[in-house]
């Protein structure tokens, strides 16, 4: 007490000294606690956004079940509906534009109360009604159009050894690309082979392939996709590659060794134009690549004599190769390439003329592609497009012809030659036969009037070409 009142003065400012350490210690406590906690909500924020995210990049076509995530999206998924059929509108309208109706139809049905989204029932409305308005292609008038690999660097190719032959079967990059932009202005749209006829319960059924009246289906093809040895340093791709986008693209060898990726030839330059152009595709149809298999496929160098150095073939240079892994990379590029919608067909192993071959060297060496290429494309390869065009038949039915008997054996259904006048379709219960026609420099130079159908020969024709293009 005496304490008290001796010293009021002191003890006051004591008191209020107490006081204010007090307060700031409060404060202290107080905003560490603040940091504390606005730490762990920024943390919590900052988790559930990053896999909010996550989901969304790695499943964007589950879109309806990313709001199953839990509580946390109580208040978000009132936002996300919309958002979620917006999404499946832009889905459907993909599949819309390249004819799959039905799948965009389904589709739309697949949301959960899409009876009362009027967005939804409008777009299901108006794909029925142009649904009703298509017609069924007449499958034997479809025509079927074939590339080689495309020349990209014309200086290399027509100044290399190979010059004559490239004029004549080879078709530029510039060439390809005013092809295919000139036969999408005029109506064609791309079809499978098929989507042409299947086979069902053992026996070939006709396909009903439905397009809006005007459109015209045709099927392409690109043979010995290979980057043979001998094309080396002559302007071409070296391989086909999967991009960091997961899409085919391809390598070239520059003269100066780089290699450069881009769209080199006709695989990844179609992928391209279809992207651009849904229309272009018949329910995401896309080329049919012919492999043979002397040489690896695709540019990789799979076949047995790249890792055997007693093969006849053996060359000292392959040593550096890793065969096994080749084969690894062709048959994961071949892969996504199907699941894009990409068909294989056997061109034979050797690039066997298979209608002057025996019945048993032509066996022997179609053993080899089946034993060796067919597994790289997932072993159901069923389409045969004949090497140098050539036929095991005349245009008569496949009756009594122990080549085909034996082709049908090992599981070839559709069988194409060449045949550059029209379009030609044959059709049996056991197979589908059809002819193809070369866009390629002879034709071109020569026979302007038999691809004027398709494009106009002398508004495509490459000026780098020699002419006149060599005579076969
Ligand atoms: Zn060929």
């Amino acid at each position: 007490m005496d304490y008290q009142y001796r010293g009021s003065n002191r003890r006051e400012s004591r008191r209020r000294a107490r006081r204010r350490r007090a307060i700031r210690n409060r404060i202290i406590v107080t905003v560490i606690l603040i940091l504390i906690l606005a730490g762990a909500i920024f943390a919590a924020l900052h988790f559930l956004g990053g896999s909010k995210d996550d989901d969304s990049v790695t499943f964007p076509s589950q879109s309806a079940s990313s709001t199953e995530g839990g509580e946390t999206a109580g208040a978000e998924s009132s936002e996300a509906a919309p958002s979620d059929a917006d999404s499946v509108l832009a889905q459907a309208e993909r599949l819309a534009a390249s004819y799959d109706y039905d799948g965009a139809i389904a589709l739309l049905q697949e949301v959960p109360g899409y009876e009362s989204n009027t967005a939804i029932t409008e777009a299901i409305a108006g794909y029925e009604e142009t649904k009703s308005t298509l017609v069924k292609a007449d499958i034997t008038q479809i025509p079927h159009i074939f590339f080689h690999s495309l020349i990209v660097d014309t200086d290399l190719a027509f100044g290399s050894n190979m010059a004559d032959g490239y004029n004549q079967v080879m078709t530029t990059v510039d060439e390809f690309n005013k092809i295919i932009e000139e036969m999408y202005e005029r109506g064609y749209v791309l079809v499978k082979i098929h989507d042409m006829a299947y086979e069902q319960d053992g026996e070939m059924v006709k396909g009903s392939i439905m397009l809006p009246e005007g459109k015209k289906p045709f099927v392409l093809s690109i043979d010995d996709v290979s980057y043979y040895e001998y094309m080396k340093g002559h302007g071409f791709a070296t391989k086909i590659v999967i991009g960091e986008d997961g899409y085919p693209t391809c390598e070239m060898q520059m003269e100066d060794g780089t290699v450069q990726t881009g769209a080199f030839d006709v695989v990844p330059l179609l992928e391209q134009f279809i992207a651009e152009h849904p229309d272009f595709s018949y329910q995401g149809a896309r080329g049919i690549i012919a492999l043979t298999g002397y040489d690896g496929i695709l540019g990789y160098r799979t076949a047995p004599k790249y890792g055997d150095p007693s093969d006849e073939n053996y060359k000292p240079e392959y040593a550096s190769l890793d065969v096994d892994q080749e084969r690894e990379q062709a048959s994961a590029v071949a892969a996504r390439m199907e699941e894009l919608g990409w068909e294989f067909a056997s061109h034979s192993w050797g690039h066997r003329d298979m209608g002057e071959a025996t019945l048993e060297n032509m066996k022997t060496d179609m053993e080899k592609w089946l034993d060796q290429v067919n597994p790289l494309l997932g072993g159901d390869t069923d389409i045969l497009i004949f090497p140098k065009g050539t036929d095991i038949g005349s245009w008569r039915n496949y009756d009594n012809n122990e080549k085909f008997d034996y082709l049908k054996s090992v599981g070839f259904d559709y069988y194409c030659n060449v045949d550059a006048n029209q379009p030609w379709v044959q059709f049996s219960s056991q197979y589908l036969r059809q002819a193809r026609i070369n866009a390629d420099g002879y034709e071109m130079y020569y026979h302007a009037d038999k691809l004027s159908q398709f494009f106009d020969a002398d508004q495509v024709f490459d000026p780098a070409r020699p002419t006149p293009v060599p005579e076969m």
